[in-house]
């Protein structure tokens, strides 16, 4: 850890007394990546699961949501990648426009690429994409724990799965795209969402 950039920082700080952030993740790396999904109300309802890689978000739109359930695979279509600010987005696209409709921030938090080679060393998360399976960990509201992103097909077709690895956060009872369907930053639903919008509008 001495070689990074946030040495001083750390050093001149007493992270037990001071509320400063000590820019640590849980894992301990220097490395905070962001995750998001967003609930949009599109053409058709979907989840957007998108995830902080090289400075953008990576993403794929996941009809059922995310499951908790190991056994359950849920289908992932990749979509462009979107700017790392997308992240902050709750409201509405007007309903011309591409992705028109209503977008709810569903959850949102950290992750950790899981990914390993031989000697234990990290494989990027863009390398672990481009070879069709990554495994990330999860630190989010509702969602929590290991996740294995895995392409079933590629070219025109490109399809992923997205599946919950079997561990403590592994929950087959929960379902939290139905019984937690409010915003984790504003606790509004895809309705209030809605109607604030129309708020605005009238301002
Ligand atoms: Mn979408």
């Amino acid at each position: 850890m001495s070689d990074s950039k946030l040495d001083k920082y750390r050093n001149t700080r007493d992270f037990d007394t001071t509320g400063e952030p000590s820019g640590k993740t849980m894992d301990g790396s220097d490395q905070t990546l962001l995750f998001v999904i967003q609930k949009h109300d599109a053409t058709s309802l979907h989840y957007d699961f998108r995830i902080e890689v090289d400075g953008v978000l990576k993403s794929w739109a996941v009809p059922k949501g995310v499951s908790t359930d190991p056994r359950e695979k849920r289908l992932a279509m990749p979509t462009e990648d979107h700017p790392l600010e997308y992240g902050d987005f709750e409201g509405v696209i007007p309903k011309d426009e591409y992705g028109g409709g209503t977008v709810l921030l569903w959850d949102r938090g950290t992750y950790k690429n899981l990914k390993e080679d031989d000697d234990g060393q990290p494989i990027p998360m863009a390398q672990c994409l481009e070879g069709g399976h990554a495994t990330i960990f999860l630190k989010g509201e509702k969602i929590e724990g290991g996740y294995a992103l895995i392409r079933t097909d590629t070219g025109k077709n490109e399809r992923w799965l997205l599946v919950k690895m079997d561990d403590e956060k592994a929950d087959a009872r929960r379902n939290p795209v139905s019984t937690e369907p409010l915003s984790v930053v504003s606790g509004r639903d895809l309705q209030n969402i809605v109607e604030d919008g129309e708020n605005d509008e009238a301002d």
